[in-house]
């Protein structure tokens, strides 16, 4: 056995940054180990069009393997890299975590009857084999996870990877024919939901103005809405705030909510409790506002500010518009 494989979610003609960080992390990691980097797609053939499946020759994969079969849904998944997984024997099975990253990892482990490790924040290769590392009791401490027989699963967290052109040329397309288990039949997507906060796609904003129990009441995210609109980023929250209902579930960052790592985290009246602290330690530059010069958040920014929110978010608004000429 021998490669890695890694699984790539599109969605309207374009792959999730997720999926090229994990495309990009195998392609990587199979050069150290030998083999190749294969990438499973699926979806309507006519959606995943030889020229799309190519780009992904240039984050680093060999082999594209293209099934037609549901998007959006892990059993469907799980049946084709199963398959490929059979067919040419792949050393290992790589994903960039997120909900569906989970489900077909956890599926694609009791298929294989293969080792697992999840929550991976970095992996390398040593003696031609995967050492996965692995944060554990609440980030206190990291345990290297290593694997006695193959397949071995690795499902990393959410952006974990960081999507790498590495410039290779266009991917060979290789056409998958699964025939899917009767229950991975037995669901479908019928809609795609679209709430507030869950139109731009937190994961993938270069910038997030995270606000939490310091605006006060949820009239108070107007406030961070026209700020993140002002900077081109979008808007995240505690789970203080969503509990509280001033918010929605697919903004919350933290221990139960999405993991991010913006170019900038923006917190507004956010204490910084570990649970949040979790989801966005990974980000590139930190900057808090808090009234609390004591407030824990400060402990790890890079920048603080020591202030009423009310008053500065919207000055800061009004600054960022008139640098940009309104
Ligand atoms: C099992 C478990 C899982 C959890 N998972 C998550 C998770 O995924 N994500 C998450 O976020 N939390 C999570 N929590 C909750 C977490 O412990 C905190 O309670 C929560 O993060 C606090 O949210 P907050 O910072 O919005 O509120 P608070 O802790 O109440 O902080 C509000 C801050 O606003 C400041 N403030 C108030 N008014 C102003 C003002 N006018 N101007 C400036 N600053 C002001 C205050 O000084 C304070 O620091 C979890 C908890 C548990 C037990």
């Amino acid at each position: 056995m021998s490669g890695i494989l890694t699984y790539a979610l599109h969605y309207e003609g374009a792959f999730n940054k997720n999926s090229l960080g994990a495309v990009s992390e195998g392609a990587k990691l199979a050069k150290e180990i030998g083999g190749d980097a294969g990438v499973v797609v699926v979806g309507d053939p006519s959606e995943l069009t030889d020229e799309l499946c190519g780009t992904l020759g240039s984050y680093g994969a060999t082999k594209v393997y293209r099934a037609d079969a549901p998007e959006g849904l892990g059993a469907p998944v799980v049946d084709v890299m199963a398959k490929v997984i059979a067919d040419e024997g792949y050393s290992y099975a790589l994903f960039g975590g997120g909900l569906l990253g989970f489900e077909i990892g956890a599926g694609l482990t009791a298929r294989l009857n293969a080792g697992v490790t999840m929550e991976v924040t970095e992996v390398h290769a040593q003696g031609g084999k995967l050492v996965a590392k692995r944060p554990i009791l609440q980030d206190s401490a990291v345990v290297d996870v290593d694997y006695l027989g193959e397949p071995g699963v690795i499902i990393g967290r959410l952006n974990a990877f960081d999507v790498r052109e590495s410039g290779d040329g266009a991917a060979e397309v290789v056409e998958v024919d699964v025939q899917l288990e009767e229950h991975s039949t037995r669901a479908k997507m019928v809609q795609r939901g679209e709430q507030r906060g869950a139109d731009v796609n937190i994961e993938d904003a270069d910038i997030l103005v995270a606000g939490g129990r310091g605006l006060g009441k949820a009239e108070g995210f107007e406030m961070c809405e026209t700020l993140a609109a002002a900077m081109g980023g979008a808007v995240a929250a505690t789970r203080a705030v969503v509990d509280a209902g001033w918010y929605p579930y697919a903004a919350q960052i933290g221990q139960t909510g999405k993991t991010v790592a913006p170019k900038l985290y923006l917190a507004a009246g956010i204490s910084g409790a570990i649970q949040h602290k979790v989801g966005m330690q990974g980000s590139e530059n930190i900057v808090a506002i808090n009234k609390d010069p004591n407030a824990p958040i400060f402990e790890f920014s890079d920048l603080g500010i020591v202030g009423d929110l009310n008053k500065i978010v919207p000055k800061l608004a009004e600054a960022v518009k008139e640098k940009k000429g309104g």
